[in-house]
């Protein structure tokens, strides 16, 4: 701990997921004390197998968290709590967090690595088959369901997807839920082959995670096999906007390039200040803003030396 720090932490980071793991690895070999709150709902929970991370592509989200968990033990000066932060307080050097359990803590910075959340999914069935047969991102599971009979729902997305998962299947139908695309997009996905269906969706048929078809709400069954979709997102924790950090049209903090946000003391990073949504980035950002606490950290003790 920080000379000029006592009975509190150095550093209390909010939520553990890639980003938070990173960020406390990072600290807790650069000997700060370091606090870990995870309330542990990541939103990766629903699927089985995390891809594209080197040395761990394909493992659970939560073996990946459990390996972290066991690597950073190995650093005595980091500890972990599992419940839900409900207020940070205070100022650069002074902030008291307080959890679900009425526990108050106190640390000189904060990490905000709350990620983001899915709002909940409107379309009769799809959780049913997200993680498993649907998924968001064609770089974390498009190889997984390459060549597959392919639905697209994805709203104002639908182009930008289309183009995008054409490099894994040529078999894509999309799905405008009811909200027709304009003019020019249907253009440009009819003349590449790609079927629109405006109806409603009533629901997605599916066994055991597996879809089977889109059903219209005009009685049309559409076999499809696979579904990418683009669910709206929101953010981790409302606690950096009640804390009055600026937050992005997209509803993450917003960040120098250092992950610092405009409150002193306090950053983000993973998801939660991002729209780069993949593992590699969450643990690329965390592993920053971990040097770039400790060096302030080490500036302050040099100069009080
Ligand atoms: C279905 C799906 C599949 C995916 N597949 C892949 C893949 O294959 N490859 C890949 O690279 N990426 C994948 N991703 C994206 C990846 O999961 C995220 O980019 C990554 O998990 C972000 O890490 P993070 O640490 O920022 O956030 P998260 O992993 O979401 O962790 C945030 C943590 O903060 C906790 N938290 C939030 N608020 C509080 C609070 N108030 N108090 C305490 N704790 C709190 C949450 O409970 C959670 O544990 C996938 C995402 C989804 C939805």
């Amino acid at each position: 701990m920080s000379d000029s720090l006592s009975n509190k932490v150095d550093v209390i980071i909010i939520g553990g997921g890639p980003a938070g793991m990173s960020a406390a690895l990072v600290l807790g070999r650069a000997r700060r004390h370091v606090l870990v709150i995870d309330e542990a709902l990541p939103r990766n929970r629903v699927t089985h197998e995390s891809h594209g991370f080197l040395t761990r592509d394909g493992i659970a989200p939560a073996e990946f968290r459990q390996i972290a968990r066991e690597q950073i033990s190995a650093y005595p000066s980091v500890s972990f709590v599992q419940e839900t932060v409900t207020d940070v307080t205070g100022t650069d050097g002074h902030f008291e967090v307080k959890a679900s359990s009425g526990t108050t803590y106190q640390g000189a910075k904060i990490i905000f690595a709350t990620g983001m959340k899915d709002a909940p999914l409107e379309v009769k069935g799809l959780q049913d088959v997200y993680g498993k047969s649907a998924f968001v991102c064609p770089y974390c599971d498009g190889w997984e369901m390459q060549d597959r009979p392919t639905a697209i729902i994805a709203g104002d997305h639908a182009l930008h997807l289309a183009r995008t998962l054409s490099g894994w299947t040529s078999d894509l139908i999309v799905f405008t839920d009811g909200s027709p695309r304009p003019d020019e997009e249907v253009e440009q996905l009819s003349s590449r082959g790609i079927t629109i269906y405006d109806a409603k969706i009533r629901e997605i048929l599916s066994e055991d995670g597996q879809t089977h078809a889109i059903l219209l709400e005009d009685g049309t069954e559409v076999p499809r096999t696979s579904i990418f979709f683009a669910p709206k997102l929101i953010s981790g924790s409302d606690l950096p906007q009640k804390m009055g950090c600026t937050m992005t049209e997209f509803g993450a903090m917003q960040v120098d390039e250092m992950g610092r946000s405009n409150i002193s003391g306090v950053f983000g990073t993973g998801d939660s200040a991002s729209r780069m949504y993949q593992i590699a980035a969450a643990v690329s950002s965390g592993s920053l803003v971990g040097v770039v606490i400790n060096s302030e950290f080490l500036e302050q003790d040099w100069e009080n030396r």
